[in-house]
């Protein structure tokens, strides 16, 4: 069994390095953060690789020893986390190409089974959950720190415990966190609350911009990079804007597009039937069903009509 292989390769490596995607979210950085104080716990030399990330997730435990670059040139074991397919590793990928062994452990229904050993749950609505069971058979404890780091991705990934993937073990494991001592009000409070000043004023553009077409089946809207240098927006400041559409009256369909080099980054996400990551993956994205993202390097009005065009296949 995966977990069996997974258990065996994590005993036996000496260095392990932890990579996730890029733009990394809650889960991404909870994830990677849970193993890494995981891992500790049983003496491991473990570093954390990560991309420019949001600074929401500076307070917890262990935030600092993330690093932009690895110290070893190979590592015993590479571990990736919530990441459905190696491009997304993007300038990390050598250090998992380069490692002994690999280990990929994800939720993306579109994930690619890019590691010698994948434990992937679709089902599970965030990579943190997945945790839960890869720590408890690990037999680590899941003190009030590594819950933390599981709470932040949980949260993140189910909006607040609010996306149809959210499950009974979702609360359990809450409750049982929340028995334990871990303030859940708070880390709700710092990872879903609280706007910074530059995203809210990005929220008015995109709402002054929100468009209805399709007979308001779907939302669009956008963000250039000269929108980001006006209001000053540092890493993370556009997470939650395409969920403005989304929630309004009638919309399946939200899309965002958010300017980057040479084209626009699109997130996707859906309300009851449309598969958005079908959708990305025609345009060699993915994701999950109820939200997805891909690239397309093309003008901003090309761009949209791509998109909308190919999402009037799937609507009813
Ligand atoms: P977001 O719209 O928040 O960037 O991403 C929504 C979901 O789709 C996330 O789970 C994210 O990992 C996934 N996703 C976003 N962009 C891409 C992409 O270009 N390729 C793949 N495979 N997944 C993506
Ligand atoms: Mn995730």
């Amino acid at each position: 069994m995966t977990l069996d292989n997974i258990k065996e390769e994590i005993q036996k490596a000496k260095n392990i390095v932890l990579l996730t995607h890029e733009s990394p979210d809650g889960d991404a950085i909870g994830s990677i953060l849970a193993m890494y104080n995981s891992l500790l716990k049983i003496n491991k030399n473990v570093d954390m690789i990560v991309p420019e990330y949001s600074s929401v997730y500076n307070f917890l435990p262990n935030a600092d020893k993330m690093q932009k670059e690895g110290k070893k040139e190979e590592y015993d074991l590479a571990i990736a986390l919530d990441c459905g397919d190696i491009k997304r590793l993007n300038g990390f990928a050598k250090y998992f190409e380069d490692a002994k062994v690999t280990i990929n452990i994800d939720h993306h229904g579109s994930n690619t089974m890019f590691a010698d050993y994948n434990f992937v749950n679709p089902d599970a609505p965030a990579c943190c959950q997945i945790l839960i069971t890869v720590l408890e058979f690990l037999n680590i404890e899941i003190d009030i720190q590594i819950g933390t780091c599981l709470l932040t991705g949980i949260i993140t990934d189910t909006g607040g415990f609010k996306y149809p993937g959210t499950s009974s073990e979702t609360f359990e494991f809450t409750s049982e966190l929340l028995a334990m001592g871990v303030n859940v009000a708070d880390v709700y409070k710092k990872v879903l609350e609280v706007k910074t000043k530059p995203n809210f004023e990005l929220t008015k553009r995109v709402m002054e911009r929100m468009e209805f077409l399709e007979d308001s089946k779907i939302a669009f809207s956008y963000i250039t990079k000269k929108d980001e240098e006006e209001v000053n927006a540092k890493t993370g400041d556009h997470e939650g804007l395409v969920d403005i559409g989304r929630c309004v009256e009638g919309v399946e369909v939200s899309v965002f597009l958010r300017e980057c080099e040479q084209g626009f980054k699109a997130s996707l996400r859906s309300n009851t039937y449309v598969n958005v990551s079908d959708v990305c993956l025609m345009f060699g994205g993915g994701g999950h069903m109820r939200a997805a993202g891909c690239v397309i390097y093309a003008p901003l009005e090309e761009v949209k009509v791509r998109i909308i065009n190919e999402i009037k296949n799937y609507l009813k």
